[in-house]
């Protein structure tokens, strides 16, 4: 303790005891002494002194005056006084105290019984001084704790250890909707209405779980804070014990926040995410959660899941030709309608552009697939209005199920894709489940790609031909010279199962180069040998659609270096019916090269006979189907006849194609026939057979 800081005011007439009591004190604290008591006032108020020791008997003034007048005034009531008394004032003495005096010192004065009384007075009074500072202190810390509590964002409330509330913050007086007066001494799950948000189920409070482990804990994820007047708040907390230092518990304080702002915008975030903006429905993402979920529910309930993937057909079209906005509008439109025709155990999802999915899962009455799929198609088919006129879509789907054809999610995903693929190629508007026979098909449609751009790469496709004959002479002049490709064990593939794959991929331009290119470059050898052979090959749409078919044509053609007339170009009627214009072009320029045109599978197409006259047409195929007829039914015998009629009236060179016996050959023999094709003379044979077989022979004779 500090006693040098301590000031002492020693008033007294006499300069003997002044001198003395200085002395004696004057190593305890800083004396002042003062000897007219008319000053002894204004020198206690000036200099606050933590001790006052005042005689008596003064004149003028006397001690006591000096004391009211010092106990009178709030600045100086306080100070602690000792009168200094000589034996006759002895009587006096119950008067000083009853002013306020804390001790006497009696004259003659003892030095060290003086020194004694004054550090006794000087302790005491240091340590109330420290008392009243820290007291101030602390009140100051309680109001700083107090308008913090009351000020923070975040509710506050505090309890008693039987969890009655002891304080309750504005913002936890607003969400609990109590008022400090309605809430204080309340149990706090009174005032605190918790509830689970999704099941409204009331839940502890954990200011009283607090209470009870007597550790801080945290509120369930999920709580809501039900208001007095029914509002409802998300809210976050967490509640801690008070327990002082020896171990009591005193109460237990909750904070708490509302997150009812935040977890609304965590759900929209979660919602965006989840879901296509367009149509509301849910995405890829969540689509792919729910298959998994369901997957896993039905492995539990050996039930069956089934995915559906709809296609709307043709939008690429009608996205580019109407523009996007109309294309959103129809993805709109059919996301509507198809969730019409879901039930109530379906999940709709966008999955792309076009694509939508729909999950269907056992609610324990089964489910109809097909029949589901079907709504969709009807649904898919009802005119929709675009820019007041009516048009018509379709949708093409494809269902697969688990655990039938799938293992899991991905696997379903893309077995209905195959499946989806299928109804595409079966002509669209309609559904196909997938199957391993179709997985099969899928899979050796890709190992076809692979073989066939290998053996365009490698030159290792192969042409054979078949021999047309003459019918008046039964000569061999011309053949068909038809494509075949290995596979990797040598097994010939026949070119319909690898040419509408060409057509589709684009590879057919390269195919078609290379099977011309080894037929010309064949009749070339034949011309060595002093043989003049014509080629039949075939072409198809994609070929005749390319605007430089025709220069491509004379190139390979002059390479060989054969007559134009030695090459014959069949084409189908529907590769005619593609672009009037420009293929009517393209044959008019190969006309004039000076190859000569067929008309192949003629009869199978609609085309009219007015229509095919304005091509540059030499030849006319009768379809093999007619022909393998002819002999049984009387409508197809009936059906060749006319065919030979038109092309002879036409002047078109006619060849049958397809014959495969005798009566065949006899019939259109009979029938006028210039040429015939077929198993019955001879099958497409290699080029060396061919070589052997029709001009080695020819040229010896
Ligand atoms: P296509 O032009 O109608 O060719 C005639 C098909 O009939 C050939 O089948 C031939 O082998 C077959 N055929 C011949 N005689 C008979 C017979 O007496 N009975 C039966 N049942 N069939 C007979 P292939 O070689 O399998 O060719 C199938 C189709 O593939 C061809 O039909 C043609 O459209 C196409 N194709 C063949 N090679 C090429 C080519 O190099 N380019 C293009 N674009 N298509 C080709
Ligand atoms: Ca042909
Ligand atoms: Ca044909």
């Amino acid at each position: 303790m500090d006693f040098e800081k301590q000031t002492v005011v020693v008033i007294d007439d006499e300069p003997t005891t002044l001198l003395m009591l200085e002395s004696a004190i004057e190593a305890l604290a800083h004396v002042i002494t003062v000897s007219d008591s008319a000053e002894a006032f204004s020198v206690v108020a000036k200099t606050q002194p933590a001790l006052v020791l005042l005689d008596v008997s003064m004149p003028g003034l006397s001690g006591f005056d000096v004391c009211e007048q010092l106990k009178s005034y709030a600045n100086t009531a306080s100070i602690p006084v000792i009168f200094i008394t000589s034996h006759s004032d002895s009587e006096h003495e119950t008067t000083a105290l009853a002013l306020g005096a804390i001790d006497f010192i009696s004259k003659p004065i003892d030095v060290t019984l003086c020194r004694m009384r004054v550090k006794n007075h000087l302790t005491i009074q240091a340590q109330s001084d420290m008392l009243s500072t820290m007291n101030g202190k602390l009140e100051a810390e309680k109001k700083q704790l107090d308008v913090t509590l009351r000020s923070i964002a975040d509710g506050v409330i505090s309890t008693d250890a039987s969890g009655d509330i002891t304080f309750i913050n504005p913002v936890a007086q607003r969400l609990s909707g109590y008022s400090e007066a309605e809430a204080l001494g309340q149990p706090i799950n009174v005032v605190m209405n918790l509830r689970d948000a999704t099941t409204n189920s009331v839940m502890l409070n954990p200011a009283i779980y607090a209470l009870e482990v007597r550790r801080p804990v945290a509120m369930a994820y999920n709580a809501t804070l039900v208001s007095r007047h029914n509002q409802i708040f998300r809210v976050e907390d967490t509640a801690s014990p008070i327990i002082d230092d020896q171990g009591n518990l005193l109460g237990a304080v909750i904070v708490f926040q509302d997150v009812s702002e935040a977890v609304e915008m965590a759900v929209k975030m979660t919602h965006l995410t989840n879901h296509d903006q367009l149509t509301g429905l849910p995405n890829r993402v969540l689509l792919h959660d729910r298959v998994m979920q369901a997957i896993t529910r039905s492995f539990n309930a050996k039930q069956s899941v089934a995915l559906m993937l709809i296609d709307i057909d043709n939008f690429k079209y009608l996205n580019d030709s109407l523009g996007h906005q109309v294309g959103d509008f129809i993805i709109a439109s059919v996301a509507k309608r198809l969730s019409a025709a879901m039930g109530d155990n379906a999940t709709l999802a966008r999955v792309g552009g076009d694509e939508f999915a729909c999950l269907l899962t056992d609610n324990g009455m089964g489910f109809s697939a097909d029949s589901i799929a079907m709504k969709c198609l009807q649904k898919g088919r009802e005119p929709i209005e675009i820019d007041g006129k009516s048009h018509q879509l379709s949708l093409s789907i494809g269902i697969s199920l688990y655990p039938q054809d799938a293992a899991n999610a991905e696997e379903m995903m893309r077995h209905a894709d195959t499946a989806m693929y299928r109804s595409k190629s079966k002509g669209k508007d309609t559904f196909s489940f997938f199957s391993h026979d179709l997985q099969h098909a899928m899979h050796h449609r890709v190992e076809t790609e692979i073989c066939l751009r290998n053996a365009l790469d490698n030159d290792l496709l192969a042409v054979y031909l078949q021999p047309k004959y003459k019918f008046s002479c039964n000569d061999v002049i011309s053949a068909e010279a038809l494509v075949r490709l290995f596979d990797e064990n040598g097994n010939v593939i026949g070119p319909d199962a690898f040419i509408p794959l060409a057509e589709e991929t684009g590879l057919i331009h390269l195919l078609g180069k290379q099977v011309l290119r080894k037929s010309c470059e064949f009749v070339a050898k034949c011309n060595t040998k002093g043989v003049d052979l014509k080629v039949a090959v075939n072409v198809a749409a994609k070929q005749l659609a390319d605007p430089g078919f025709a220069t491509e044509v004379k190139q390979i053609i002059d390479e060989a270096g054969i007559f134009p007339s030695s090459i014959e170009l069949e084409v189908t009627e529907s590769a005619l019916m593609h672009d009037f214009e420009q293929t009517r072009t393209i044959l008019n320029s190969l006309a004039s090269l000076g190859v000569t045109i067929a008309l192949d599978d003629f009869g199978t197409g609609y085309s009219s006979l007015s229509y095919l006259r304005q091509f540059p047409l030499n030849v006319l195929k009768i379809d093999r189907s007619f022909v393998i007829d002819m002999d049984k039914e009387q409508q197809a015998y009936d059906i060749v006849t006319a065919i030979v009629q038109l092309a002879l009236s036409l002047d078109l060179s006619i060849v049958a194609e397809g014959i495969e016996t005798k009566a065949h050959y006899d019939s259109l023999q009979e029938l006028g026939c210039h040429y015939g094709q077929g198993y019955y003379m001879c099958k497409p044979i290699t080029l060396d057979s061919f070589f052997e077989k029709y001009i080695v022979k020819s040229a010896v004779a």
